[in-house]
């Protein structure tokens, strides 16, 4: 059987295009993260953003693994910071329940994929703080993290770690991503360690510091929507479901 892949969702509110009117809130993820679970070999299902700890702990039981999507900004009082201006929108009740998810998922090993603001939710989640707001912030010149054209076109480079499970993965010692972020891993969780910087410095890969024992990673870039751009992105999802596969073995024969 396929491992059961979680991918949290998020709220967008809808309006009728043509009466201009509000047709309420909705839950959404982007098709891409659906098709690039299926395509590894998984069998995604689509979390909403709602329920109290018990029902993430409810669902999380039925997980093999767990994908952290991107999407608004993470509310800064998970890291203890007010919120500065240059914060973008924050969803209550997308951040309650993820922070639940990932909490749960890492005390029963279960594999996590954070994939842009996923990343930093990982992050977060494991202690570590973001820059809010990066173009404020960074201290040194910054490279364009807000690309403005189509999410497929690869924008910046970003150079992997020599001898990291990524790079492992990816084949390669450095990839060309697209970016669509103005936050950042300012000071990173203990557990994890950076794997690829873009060429300002600015972290774009983490990942556990010993992925046998607990499989955690994390990319900055929306690798779903490079999956045509080679066979290295598609690699990222492929490596997360045979972890999340092992995952169900060892529980299984537990
Ligand atoms: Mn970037």
């Amino acid at each position: 059987m396929p491992p059961i892949i979680g991918i949290t969702a998020t709220l967008k509110e809808d309006v009728d295009a043509v009466a201009e009117r509000p047709l309420g809130r909705f839950v959404r993820a982007d098709l891409d993260y659906v098709e690039g679970v299926a395509g590894a070999g998984g069998a995604p299902v689509v979390l909403p953003p709602a329920g109290d700890e018990r029902a993430a702990e409810a669902v999380i039981q039925s997980l093999d693994g767990l994908l952290l999507s991107g999407g608004s900004d993470l509310d800064p009082h998970y890291y203890g910071e007010e919120p500065m201006p240059e914060l973008g929108v924050t969803l209550p009740e997308r951040d309650a329940f993820e922070m639940a998810l990932v909490g749960l998922a890492l005390r029963r090993g279960i594999p996590v994929f954070g994939i842009c603001r996923g990343m930093q939710v990982l992050n977060v989640a494991l202690g570590g703080t973001l820059y809010q707001d990066l173009p404020s912030q960074w201290e040194r010149d910054l490279l364009k993290h807000r690309q403005d054209t189509p999410k497929w076109q690869p924008t910046h480079e970003v150079r992997v770690r020599d001898g990291s499970y990524i790079a492992e993965v990816m084949g390669r010692e450095s990839v060309k991503v697209n970016s669509y972020h103005h936050q950042g891993v300012r000071a990173l969780a203990e557990g994890l360690v950076v794997t690829g910087r873009s060429s300002d410095g600015v972290v774009e890969a983490v990942e556990a510091v010993d992925l046998s024992e607990r499989w955690l990673l994390g990319v900055q870039w929306h690798a779903e929507a490079m999956r045509g751009a080679g066979p290295q992105q598609e690699r990222l999802f492929e490596a997360h479901v045979s972890a999340a596969e092992r995952h169900a073995l060892r529980r299984a024969a537990a």
